[in-house]
């Protein structure tokens, strides 16, 4: 066995790896930039050893700063996560120079599936499907045009070094051809130092569907059953499971009968994952070979009950696979939402910053959270905006789905955008349920972004149970506290007017020993809860249903957000919500008055001149940041009064990019 491993990663993948090393008696050894100085993955660790400055190519992706910690650290073996050097051959080269044992497949491997034109060659030679296209590098935009033209339109131009979703662009119409090919090999230029750009068909409304392989150095390859990542943004997964819905029995054979021979074909070993694009007949096309540890390994291992990290540190050991194809089991129904620090209704533009709340879901052995923050710390702006991984499991796939959408609802972050609003809704979502999705399903039912689910009867009624019981306990607290003689609380009435968003209920309550009793219209409303004044997270039973949902206090109210949902919720007696109704409505949005710079970042490209008048939804500017072109939409109709930055320019968050008139 190894005596100490290192960790040439961060965040959840570095807290991930390290559990499971701790587990086998391995001592671990962390690295970390400046940034990361008072990162989880380095108090986890037995050891840690600083790489230097924040941002990652001068620490991460430093390949001498983490040879050197190496060296000095006296390690016997490496695991690189996903990310970062985990798909550098010359890292894996490095190591086996020195000696040190890299725990993924062999440099061979590694180069012959990094780059995405020479793997879908070799697969081709091994009998696997792939995209229809032209195999090699497209020289100019004019070339593009033509290959593109007897391929025949949609295609997708594609970073032959690509990954994370970054330098890929779809193409409906040759006078889209030189932009899109413009900005792919840019931004391929910039996030992997290698421009080379390829052309495959674009397949419309596919599934992602890949097959997880588990391969030894004595021959044996396993396929651990697929995973289902269809649900995108950015060509990037949010939410992914397995089984895939879609899958049957007998496409899954032949997924795995091609995989294994790719995997037969290069001799690989190790943990890897082969991708597919599935288009609605169940045909499927190979897209790409990950040879490392996949982000949303978890569901492979709650339905096959093994831990992908033991085995590949036992693989890279030299240890044969114990099982035959027959020993795996694929058993129940596993999901991961990625939990991200963005912000879905700006286009999921990536934030930063403390988190000032952070309160996971209660884990079980059906709930399972993996982390690299903890409340009070960061959320970086160097590195990939992930806050965690929130995986649940049931033995179908519908109580996974119930499980998950309870586990969002107690899962509480407060100090940065985040994504689990929308995660809620995505997976509350019909279509979603039914398993009836595509890589489009985002774009598809959120064409405009999401900016909070649509409320249904239920939801309202949680939305009113929860402020009139909180206003009720904010009330007596109020009264008790106001001079009155103690025991003897001022009247508190027990009839009101709920406001839900612009909506208005009548109400009488009834306060239990339990909770409250809530009359609307003649029907009751039974609510049990033992939340207490002040927390964020309401928990309770209404009609015997269990709800999470989060209160935060606003002037005049209460914000609710509940499945998906987030409504101003304001509670008054009949009398003043009477009054309410001659008063001017304000409007709660107020237009800006400048647009500032929701990120860190260079201005690429402004979208707009001084004196344009701008609509709502149009685009004012383009800003790079973490390697991606984000855009900033206008939330208003501006007129454009002043710009105060030019292209090229760095922007700090927060920074006055142009003034409106
Ligand atoms: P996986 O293939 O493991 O599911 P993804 O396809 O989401 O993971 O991402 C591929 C790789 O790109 C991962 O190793 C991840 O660390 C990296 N990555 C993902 N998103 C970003 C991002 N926004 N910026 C930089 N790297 C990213
Ligand atoms: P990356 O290395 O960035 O993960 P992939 O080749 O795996 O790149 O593609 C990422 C995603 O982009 C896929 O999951 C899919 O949603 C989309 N995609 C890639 N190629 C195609 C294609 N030819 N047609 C349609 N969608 C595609
Ligand atoms: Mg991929």
């Amino acid at each position: 066995m190894f005596k100490k491993i290192l960790i040439a990663n961060r965040g959840e993948i570095a807290c991930r790896v390290i559990r499971t090393a701790r587990r086998m008696g391995i001592e671990t050894v962390a690295v970390y930039s400046e940034a990361d100085t008072n990162a989880l993955h380095v108090s986890q660790a037995d050891d840690a050893a600083f790489i230097g400055p924040s941002p990652a190519n001068q620490s991460y992706l430093k390949m001498e700063n983490v040879m050197e910690a190496i060296r000095r650290k006296s390690i016997d073996a490496v695991h690189p996560g996903y990310g970062f050097l985990s798909e550098n051959a010359g890292f894996a080269r490095a190591l086996r120079n020195e000696g040190v044992v890299f725990i993924g497949p062999s440099v061979e491997a590694i180069e012959s599936m990094g780059d995405k034109i020479e793997s879908k060659k070799l697969a081709q030679a091994a009998g696997v499907s792939t995209v229809p296209g032209y195999l090699g590098v497209i020289a100019d935009p004019k070339e593009a045009t033509k290959i593109a033209e007897q391929i025949g339109f949609p295609v997708m131009l594609k970073a032959a070094a690509g990954g994370g979703g970054k330098g890929m662009r779809i193409v409906r119409s040759a006078k889209e051809v030189e932009q899109a090919f413009t900005s792919a090999s840019n931004e391929a230029k910039n996030s992997f130092g290698d421009a080379r750009v390829f052309i495959e068909k674009f397949i419309e409304k596919p599934r992602h569907i890949e097959i997880q392989i588990l391969a030894d150095k004595h021959g044996t390859v396993l396929c651990l059953g697929e995973r289902e990542c269809s649900i995108q943004r950015h060509n990037q997964k949010v939410i992914e499971e397995a089984p895939s819905p879609f899958i049957d029995e007998a496409t899954r054979a032949k997924m795995y009968a091609e995989s294994v021979a790719l995997v037969r074909k290069v001799g690989y070993y190790s943990a890897g994952t082969i991708e597919y694009i599935v288009d609605q007949n169940k045909n499927f096309y190979f897209l790409e070979m990950n040879t490392r540890l996949q982000v949303e390994h978890p569901v492979t291992e709650y339905i096959t009950g093994l831990d992908l990290v033991e085995w590949m540190i036992r693989i890279a050991l030299g240890e044969k696979l114990p099982f035959k194809q027959e020993d795996i089991v694929l058993k129940g129904s596993a999901i991961e939402c990625r939990v991200y620090a963005e912000d879905p209704s700006r286009g999921f533009l990536p934030s930063s910053g403390r988190l000032v709340t952070y309160q996971e879901p209660k884990t079980s052995p059906n709930v399972r959270v993996d982390t690299g923050v903890y409340a009070g710390g960061e959320v970086s702006q160097f590195y990939d905006a992930m806050i965690s991984k929130l995986i649940t499991y049931g033995p179908t796939r519908a109580e996974a789905i119930d499980r998950m959408h309870a586990a969002l609802g107690e899962y509480v972050i407060a100090g940065i955008s985040h994504n689990i609003s929308f995660l809620e809704a995505l997976i509350s979502h019909p279509k979603f349920k039914e398993g009836d999705i595509s890589t489009n399903f985002i774009a598809q039912h959120w064409p405009g972004g999401f900016s909070g689910a649509t409320l249904d009867e239920w939801s309202k009624k949680v939305m009113l149970a929860i402020g009139a019981f909180a206003y009720l306990k904010d009330a007596r607290r109020a009264a008790s506290i106001s001079g009155q003689a103690k025991g003897r609380p001022r009247q508190i009435g027990t009839r009101w007017v709920v406001g839900v968003d612009e909506e208005f209920f009548p109400i009488d309550t009834h306060e239990t020993k339990f909770g409250m009793v809530i009359t609307h219209n003649s029907r009751q409303i039974n609510l049990i809860t033992e939340w207490v004044l002040g927390s964020t997270l309401f928990q309770g039973v209404i009609d015997d249903r269990i709800i999470n949902a989060k209160i935060h206090y606003t002037p005049g109210g209460f914000q609710i957000d509940y499945s998906g949902a987030s409504c101003r919720v304001t509670v008054r007696t009949p009398r003043v919500a009477e009054l309410g109704k001659f008063m001017p409505a304000t409007e709660l949005r107020a237009k800006p008055m400048h647009l500032t710079s929701p990120i860190a970042g260079k201005m690429v490209a402004l979208k707009c001149n001084v004196g344009d008048k701008v609509k709502a939804g149009e685009e004012l500017a383009i800003i790079e940041a973490m390697k991606m072109e984000n855009v900033i939409y206008s939330e208003h109709d501006v007129t454009i009064k002043k710009i105060h930055v030019k292209n090229g320019d760095s922007l700090m968050s927060g920074q006055v990019v142009m003034d409106f008139g």
